[in-house]
């Protein structure tokens, strides 16, 4: 029997991280910046979901998800990272020019496909609405591929929402339901946690497929909203975060029960898991 090279098993860019310079830098909200990467030389290509381990030289490496996919290795690749610690602040206060190395893609992506046809509703809690972008982008790009799209996105404050801009453009073509957690005037928006926006939102149970990331509460909170409404689990998707090391599926940092977060995830249905996620401490 032929034994697969270690290339041949993993391509070159999941063990050594690619150089990628800093070509854009634009701060998001106090702690949260949006940088646009350019590949030194050959870069990958990333589907919708997808994440890269982000290697700042010196410091360390932290998986961080494509908010801007890039569809051929050569492109820009798109990144929003809020300043956590060590690695996300330094990542954060890259500036333009410095090179960082990226390790990827790594893990599944949204099946954006197979919800062709029906409606989507993505359900987005503060940085989640980062890897929820490119389902938004792919939505209004093929905008007749699908029925009803509508997002529905929650921060702790109007200082805290992401993508302002984009989220006005967005609202000419499809849905957007903005609320926030606390907020003072001149606020005139909803208040109130995202979970809430699912009961009003306009689509098909039956035809709909979710699209969810953001705290792990704000998660479970929305799973219980859209059973309600009648989605089924096998029509809710999550994307989570474990602590990840490899991001390759060999260290085991990121286990969830008899799964690896970083090999077969981030990206699960609540059929595969719901019942993992309701075990304390797994
Ligand atoms: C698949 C995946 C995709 C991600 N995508 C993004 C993204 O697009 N943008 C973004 O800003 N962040 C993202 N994260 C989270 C990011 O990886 C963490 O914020 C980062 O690892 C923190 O490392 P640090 O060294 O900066 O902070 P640390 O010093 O390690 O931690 C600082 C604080 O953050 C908490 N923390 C550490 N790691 C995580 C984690 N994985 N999830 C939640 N809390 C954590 C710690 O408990 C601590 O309270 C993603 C995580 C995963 C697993």
């Amino acid at each position: 029997m032929a034994t697969a090279t270690p290339s041949e098993l993993h391509p070159v860019g999941a063990f050594v991280p690619l150089p990628f310079r800093v070509a854009e830098r634009r701060q998001d909200t106090g702690d949260t910046w949006t940088l646009t990467l350019e590949p030194e030389e050959s870069g990958f290509a990333v589907e919708p979901g997808q994440f890269a381990m982000v290697h700042v030289f010196g410091v360390g490496e932290v998986p961080i998800s494509v908010s801007g996919p890039p569809e051929r290795p050569g492109d820009p690749i798109v990144l929003t990272v809020r300043a956590v610690g060590a690695v996300s602040g330094a990542i954060c206060a890259s500036e333009l020019g410095a090179l960082l190395g990226l390790r990827g893609p790594c893990g599944n992506s949204w099946p954006i496909a197979e919800a062709t046809a029906g409606d989507v509703v993505v359900v987005a809690g503060g940085i989640g609405l980062a890897p929820l972008r490119p389902v938004v982008l792919h939505t209004l790009a093929q905008r007749d591929s699908y029925g009803a799209v509508s997002v529905l996105y929650g921060a702790r404050t109007p200082a805290d929402l992401l993508y302002t801009d984009q989220l006005e453009e967005w609202r000419s073509t499809i849905a957007v339901d903005v609320t926030v957690d606390a907020a003072e005037p001149p606020w005139k928006g909803k208040v109130g946690v995202v979970p809430k926006l699912v009961a009003t939102a306009e689509f098909r149970p039956e035809a709909v497929t979710a699209f969810v990331c953001g705290p792990e509460v704000m998660m479970h909170f929305t799973v219980q909203a859209l059973r309600e409404r009648g989605v089924p689990d096998e029509r809710i998707m999550l994307s989570l975060e474990r602590d990840m090391r490899c991001g390759i599926g060999l260290c085991g940092h990121c286990q969830l029960g008899p799964t690896l977060v970083c090999r077969d995830g981030p990206v699960y249905s609540q059929a595969d898991v719901g019942a993992l996620l309701g075990v304390r401490e797994l």
